[in-house]
């Protein structure tokens, strides 16, 4: 499993979509509408969503396990 993964700040993100569109591995859905949600099983850490994201609110962080 990849060594890190994508975290949203859900105080920042306007649920776009943005990342959602660019995630090679379909990994987020924007939940009820309200924000970005990470689907950490599939993540990969690639990090292209945290480059698109305009509201600078996906950060990568380690994986605790
Ligand atoms: S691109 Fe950024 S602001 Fe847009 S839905 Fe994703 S995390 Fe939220
Ligand atoms: S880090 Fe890569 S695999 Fe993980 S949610 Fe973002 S774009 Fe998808």
């Amino acid at each position: 499993m990849a060594k890190r993964l994508a975290n949203v700040n859900t105080d920042i993100c306007v649920a776009c979509g943005v990342c959602r569109l660019q995630c090679p591995r379909e990994a987020i859905s924007i939940y009820k509408g309200c924000y970005a949600l990470v689907n950490e099983e599939i993540c990969v850490g690639c990090g292209l969503c945290e480059k698109a994201c305009p509201a600078s609110a996906i950060n990568l962080k380690e994986r605790s396990i």
